[in-house]
C-alpha cells in the first residue's frame, strides 16, 4: 500500500475526532503552566503529569518524569524544583526508525489585565473565525497535542505506526530552557539512542497563507562595554569640558561598529559570512512574502531593503548587529546634567555560517579596545562577551526534510517554503549536536498567531491540518530507507 493510501483513513480519523482533539487542548489550555512565575510551578508540574496520563493512555511506555532538581538563582524561593521532563517511548522495532518529537508544555504568562478579549486560559472556540484562543494554543501546547492526537488516531483506527517514536517534552522552555542541554547530554547514549530524526514544531509559518519547514537560525553573541572615569557621578557645570566623560567615550566607540544601513564596521567579520550560492539564491524567490509584511510587522515604514530576498536574506543568513543600551546612563524624563561616571553599552551581533564564535570575540573585542585607544581618553575601559549561542543550518533536502516536504504538500496541496529564523530556538542545536543527527523544525501555526503577546490564537485548520501534517511526516519519514 502506499503511503497515501495508507493517510487516507487517518486524515479521515483525525477530521472525525476533531472535537475532542479540540478539548484535548483546551483541558491543557486551562493549566496555567507558566515557567516564569515562581508562584504558578506547581500548575506547570500539573501540566507535566496531565501529558504523561496522557501518554500512558495512548500506549506509551517507559515514560519517566526526568527529575532536573532545584532552580539555580536568582529565584525568590530557593528549594524550587524544575518541572519533569516527560520522556516516553512509542513503540520499539528494530527494523523501524526512531523519531525523537520535542515540544515544551509551559508557556508565557497571561492575564485579563493585559489586554486580552479573553480569559488566556479558557480556550475560546471562534468557529467562524476558524480560531482557538488561549495562552499556548499555538506556543506550544496546540503542537504537542497534535502530536497526541496523531497517536489517538493511530490507535483508534489500529493503524501501526510506521517509526518509533521517544517524546521529550520540557517544562522550562519560556524559561531558558533551563537543566534541559545537560539532560540531553546524558541520555544521548541511554533514552534517546538509536535516534534517526528530530522533529521541532515550536516555530510559524512565515506569514498566514503558506506552510514552511525551517532549516536555518541565527545564532547570537552578546557583549558589553564598561567605561569607568570618575570616582562618582559629577555636575556638568562643574566637570564638563574639564574631564574625560565615560558617555562621550562611550558613544564614539559605539559609533564605530555599524552603519546605518546596518552594515557591520568591524574589519574581518563580514569575511567570515559564507557566499551566497546560486542554489540558495533560488530558495528564495518562491517564498510568499514582501516589505508591506516587514512593515505591518514593524509597525513603521523603516525598512532598509525593499526587495523580499534583500530582506530575508539579511534577516537569516547574513550577520547584524544591534546596539541595545546603556547600563548606568542618564535614562529618566527631564534635562538633568549629570554626568555618569560609568556607563556600560550592550550591544549583540546576530551570527551565521560560517563564522567562527571565537574568532569573532576576537575581532570585537580588539577592535573595541583599539578604538577606544584611539581616543587618548584617560578613562578606563573593559569590553566582554556575556554571553554566546551559535547558529544552526540544517540541508533542507535530506530525508527528514524531503517527508516533511512531502507531508505538508499533501496535507496543504503546496510545496511549503524553505525558511530560516533571524532569531535562537537553541535547543535544535544541542540535539544535532548531542544525538548526532539531523533536525526539522515543522511549525503548526501562522505567522500572526501572537505566540508571546495577547489574544495567542492557533487557527482551528492550522491545529487539525497541522496534526495532520505530522502524521503524514512520519509515514512518509518511515517509509524512507533505514
Ligand atoms: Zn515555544
Amino acid at each position: 500500500m502506499s503511503v497515501e493510501e495508507t493517510l487516507n483513513p487517518l486524515f479521515k480519523k483525525i477530521q472525525e475526532l476533531k472535537p475532542q482533539f479540540i478539548q484535548r487542548l483546551a483541558d491543557a489550555v486551562a493549566i496555567k503552566s507558566v515557567s516564569g512565575d515562581e508562584t504558578l510551578r506547581p500548575e506547570v508540574v500539573k501540566m507535566g503529569y496531565f501529558l504523561k496520563s496522557e501518554l500512558e493512555k495512548l500506549g506509551a511506555y517507559d515514560i519517566q518524569m526526568k527529575d532536573l532538581g532545584i532552580q539555580p538563582p536568582p529565584v525568590d524561593n530557593p528549594k524550587l524544583n524544575l518541572p519533569p521532563v516527560v520522556l516516553s517511548r512509542i513503540g520499539n522495532d528494530p527494523a523501524k526508525k526512531t523519531v525523537l518529537i520535542y515540544g515544551h508544555y509551559d508557556v508565557q504568562p497571561a492575564g485579563i489585565e493585559d489586554g486580552w478579549d479573553t480569559e488566556p486560559f479558557e480556550l475560546v472556540v471562534k468557529e467562524d473565525e476558524d480560531k482557538l484562543v488561549g495562552r499556548g494554543s499555538t506556543d506550544d501546547k496546540g503542537p504537542v497535542m497534535g502530536w497526541l492526537n496523531v497517536l489517538q488516531a493511530h490507535k483508534e483506527l489500529g493503524l501501526e505506526l510506521p517509526v518509533n517514536i521517544i517524546t521529550c517534552f520540557e517544562g522550562m522552555e519560556e524559561s531558558g530552557s533551563i537543566g534541559l542541554d545537560d539532560l540531553i547530554a546524558q541520555e544521548a547514549e541511554t533514552y534517546f539512542k538509536g535516534v534517526d530524526a528530530v522533529c521541532i514544531s515550536d516555530n510559524y509559518w512565515l506569514g498566514t497563507k503558506k506552510p514552511v519547514l525551517t532549516y536555518g537560525l541565527r545564532g547570537c553573541n552578546y557583549y558589553q562595554i564598561i567605561i569607568n572615569g570618575p570616582g562618582a557621578d559629577l555636575h556638568s557645570g562643574i566637570f564638563g569640558g574639564v574631564i574625560h566623560e565615560p558617555m562621550t567615550d562611550l558613544v564614539n566607540v559605539l559609533s564605530k561598529l555599524v552603519d546605518v544601513n546596518g552594515n557591520i564596521l568591524i574589519p574581518g567579520v563580514n569575511e567570515m559570512v559564507a557566499k551566497v550560492t546560486p542554489e540558495e539564491s533560488k530558495l528564495y524567490d518562491d517564498i510568499d512574502f514582501d516589505v508591506t509584511e516587514l512593515n505591518l510587522a514593524s509597525g513603521s515604514d523603516t525598512a532598509i531593503y525593499q526587495s523580499k530576498k534583500e530582506i530575508l536574506m539579511h534577516r537569516w543568513r547574513f550577520p547584524s548587529l544591534s546596539i541595545h543600551g546603556v547600563e548606568g546612563a542618564f535614562s529618566g524624563a527631564g534635562a538633568k546634567t549629570v554626568i555618569p561616571a560609568k556607563v556600560s553599552g550592550k550591544f549583540s551581533i546576530r551570527t551565521v555560517p560560517d563564522m567562527d564564535s571565537a574568532k569573532l570575540d576576537k575581532l570585537v573585542l580588539d577592535f573595541v579596545n583599539a578604538e577606544f585607544a584611539k581616543l587618548n581618553s584617560k578613562n578606563t575601559i573593559h569590553a566582554e562577551l556575556i554571553h554566546d549561542g551559535d547558529y544552526w543550518v540544517s540541508d533542507p533536502f535530506n530525508e527528514s526534510f524531503t517527508a516533511a516536504s512531502k507531508a505538508t504538500e499533501l496535507v496543504w496541496g503546496v510545496k511549503p517554503d524553505l525558511t530560516r529564523e533571524g532569531g535562537s530556538i537553541p535547543i535544535s542545536l544541542t540535539f544535532e549536536k548531542q544525538l548526532k543527527t539531523s533536525v526539522l523544525l515543522l511549525p503548526m501555526g501562522r505567522g500572526n498567531d501572537g505566540a508571546h503577546s495577547i489574544n495567542e490564537k492557533v487557527n482551528i485548520s492550522n491545529y487539525i491540518e497541522g496534526t495532520k501534517t505530522l502524521g503524514a511526516y512520519l509515514h512518509y519519514f518511515g517509509a524512507s530507507q533505514k
